[in-house]
């Protein structure tokens, strides 16, 4: 077992990891955690720790670990066709199942999946697909992308500019010129302490307006919004925000992308975002819950006016100039229909409203009370703790104190996973949606215990 001793030397000396301290992980003063085992709601690691994973990896484990019905989907699918590719017209049995399936629960009006391998590469795709769709439509000039403050849609370059958190474009010359960013729809962090929540609705059109007047309405293409905030800080919109925001949107013949990386496929106790809040996107982004991460997969849902669109630049242009390699994989896909079937089979999308609804209540009755907590928020299976340095004056903790990272750490040595949110002291929760009651008992106990422990 020499070989398996080097492991943490060795991820130290060759492995680069994805937001990391990079420097400090190789000098062995950042976390390191090797993970050798996943069942349901736990991992287990090469320590020999077991914990409750209440972030399900990073929002998408969904179904939980270790399901034997996807495995052996993926095993039986390797064995029979490991690839081949979705080129000029080739599928495979499971690509084509799986666009059914992502159709038939999408809204009526959308009409084409087409599938990419994570959440970013599909907000490419959409981007692309957009700027097509106008060139087609003889709109050079139509081209901009509005994006929220706070709203994550990946790390690309693209998707990355698209992203609204300073970290993701600090040093890399993000964003590109072509994305604008509009005020995020955070209640709870609004500037002016005296709006009433629709005020602050009434805020965000006008700040949206304010935008689209500025650059001109016939340079915007596109605006792009997670329907519940997520990697920003698990907030979801406040009443009446989507319509409000679609009619703008409407108005100015500016087409809405869906990001559903994290609400697709049931997190908010919906099949989709777009259902729970009466959205009626142009695009929708999947990834993560659409094979709970068993293999890399994600899609860009189209709507029908765009479809039709797209086919008449392909009748006049030629076939279209995009794809990856590893378009429609077939493991990704084969995994994809394992995995909705189970979600289907075990009433997942039923269990995150029930269980998300409990641990919200579990977080509110445990914490509400805490001198440090500002606010606890969230929809479905996702949940938020925000913590300040003093509530009635309405003062966060200096960054540097590193609180939530310290309330995490401790809840980790207790056994349980939540996620420091990257901008702001918010303690996340996203954990599968087949969570058990007595899991959620233990989420909220040792959450409790860890806040206590760091802030007394
Ligand atoms: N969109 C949203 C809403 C996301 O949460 C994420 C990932 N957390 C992405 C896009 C990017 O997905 P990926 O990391 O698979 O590229």
């Amino acid at each position: 077992m020499l070989q398996n001793d080097m492991l943490e030397s060795w991820d130290r000396e060759n492995f680069f990891h994805p937001s990391t301290h990079l420097a400090a992980f190789a000098r062995g003063d950042a976390p390191q955690r090797v993970v050798t085992g996943g069942s349901g709601s736990y991992i287990e690691d090469r320590e020999g720790n077991r914990l409750l994973d209440a972030f399900a990896g990073l929002y998408c484990v969904n179904v939980g670990y270790g399901r034997t019905e996807i495995a052996e989907a993926i095993s039986a699918q390797a064995h029979e066709l490991s690839y081949y590719h979705a080129y000029m017209g080739h599928g495979t049995e499971a690509s084509i199942t799986l666009a059914k399936m992502v159709l038939d629960r999408a809204p009526d009006h959308m009409s084409k999946v087409y599938f990419g391998l994570g959440g970013s590469d599909a907000n490419e795709t959409n981007v692309k697909m957009i700027w097509y769709y106008n060139n087609i439509l003889g709109r050079a000039e139509k081209k901009k992308i509005i994006s929220r403050w706070r709203g994550y849609h990946g790390s690309g370059l693209v998707s990355g500019s698209l992203t609204g958190l300073e970290l993701f474009h600090r040093k890399f010359d993000l964003p590109l010129t072509q994305v604008l960013h509009t005020t995020a729809p955070y209640y709870f962090r609004r500037e002016d302490r005296n709006q009433s929540e629709a005020q602050f609705v009434q805020q965000c059109v006008d700040d949206l307006e304010a935008l689209i007047e500025r650059e001109g309405a016939d340079t915007i293409a596109a605006m792009i919004g997670e329907p519940v905030l997520g990697t920003g800080g698990i907030v979801p919109p406040p009443a009446g925000y989507w319509a409000a925001i679609q009619a703008v949107l409407d108005k100015h013949d500016i087409l809405l992308i869906a990001d559903e990386v994290v609400t697709g496929f049931g997190r908010l106790g919906s099949m989709f975002g777009s259902d729970h809040y009466g959205i009626k996107p142009d695009i929708m982004t999947i990834a993560k819950g659409l094979t709970s991460a068993y293999a890399p997969l994600s899609g860009s849902i189209f709507s029908d006016k765009m479809w039709k669109v797209l086919e008449q630049g392909t009748d006049e242009f030629g076939p279209i100039g995009h794809g990856w390699t590893y378009s429609a994989h077939p493991i990704g896909a084969a995994a994809g229909v394992a995995n909705l079937n189970l979600v289907d089979s075990m009433g997942l999308v039923e269990n995150a409203g029930n269980m998300g609804q409990y641990l919200r209540d579990g977080l509110t009755d445990a914490l509400g009370g805490h001198i440090n907590v500002g606010d606890i928020r969230g929809d479905g299976m996702l949940a938020a703790v925000e913590l300040m340095a003093d509530v009635d004056a309405h003062r966060f903790f200096d960054a540097d104190d590193k609180i939530t990272y310290q309330i995490v750490a401790a809840m980790a040595e207790d056994g349980v996973i939540a996620r420091a949110m990257p901008q702001g002291d918010i303690l996340g929760f996203a954990p599968p949606l087949s969570l058990s009651r007595e899991e959620v008992d233990e989420i909220v106990s040792k959450t409790a215990k860890a806040v206590t422990e760091v802030l007394g």
